[in-house]
């Protein structure tokens, strides 16, 4: 096995911030403790608090932190955990949370970049339509290095040379609570809404469920001049889940400016059109 890109000078999943190393980066069988993943004990401290930076666990970044200055190509392959929307969230003070569609994050466990591990891989709309990826598949493939570690909530994107080697056990299984089945068309998480979810919800009961997401958000902290990144989890589900917990209110930090929280009228706002079972 070869040495994590990250090691050599190009980013990778420490870049982000979000993963603790076990072992020494130098070991052939480096392990991270990636903190997305619900089973995880030695979860990232700076995932303590799941994303919203209210938490104050340091997560509040500035958008000047310097793009990657090399990129790297990596194989990857192993069993997939998850896959959920990836999403862009742009906000500005309380009234404005835009949400982007853009692809799919795939969580797998296996191997990338000759580290075991758990990892996360961005995908396409188009490549997720032709593999129809579930669950339990076994995947194979490229991805690269990020080129801005700290905006990206996956490990790798640009992902290429997708094969599914072996399907999952009981492909199409659609349980309910969470709903594991196949993702949506990107248009549905648009057309749906979505609301604030608990990080730690996230993280644990609702991981697997094609609703949930990790978005990648920017806040617009002074308009035109800075921005804060962070990442935070919404649903996409029906309202009535029995999983669902909003969590405490989301900050919306902007310049001079204090006590701006989202408690929830965006997402009462974006999901109004559904009903409660929808
Ligand atoms: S709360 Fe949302 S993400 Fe969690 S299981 Fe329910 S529908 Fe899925």
């Amino acid at each position: 096995m070869g040495t994590a890109p990250n090691a050599r000078g190009a980013c990778g999943p420490a870049g982000r911030g979000g993963a603790t190393f076990t072992r020494s980066l130098t070991t052939s069988r480096t392990r991270w403790a990636m903190p997305w993943y619900p089973a995880t004990k030695n979860a990232s401290p700076a995932f303590a608090g799941g994303g919203p930076e209210w938490t104050g666990t340091g997560r509040k970044r500035s958008s000047s932190a310097a793009p990657c200055s090399r990129q790297e190509k990596i194989k990857f392959g192993g069993t997939v955990l998850a896959v959920q929307v990836r999403s862009d969230v742009w906000r500005y003070r309380l009234d404005n949370r835009t949400h982007s569609h853009t692809g799919y994050n795939v969580f797998l466990e296996g191997e990338a970049a000759g580290v075991e591990g758990r990892f996360s891989v961005a995908i396409s709309e188009r490549q997720q339509q032709s593999r129809r990826i579930l669950a339990g598949d076994e995947l194979v493939g490229t991805a690269w290095t990020k080129l801005h570690p700290k905006r990206e909530y996956a490990d790798y994107y640009r992902a290429g040379a997708l094969r599914v080697t072996r399907s999952a056990p009981e492909p199409g299984v659609a349980a309910r609570e969470p709903w594991t089945g196949e993702v949506e068309p990107l248009a549905t998480y648009a057309e749906r809404g979505c609301r604030m979810l608990d990080a730690r919800r996230y993280r644990s009961k609702c991981f697997r469920c094609k609703w949930a997401a990790m978005a990648n958000v920017i806040v617009e902290y002074d308009f035109g001049v800075s921005q804060r990144l962070r990442h935070e989890s919404f649903c996409y589900g029906p309202k009535s889940c029995g999983l669902y917990k909003m969590g405490r209110p989301r900050k919306v930090p902007y310049k001079g400016m204090d006590d701006l929280y989202d408690e929830g009228w965006i997402d009462e706002d974006s999901t109004a059109h559904r009903d409660w079972d929808d």
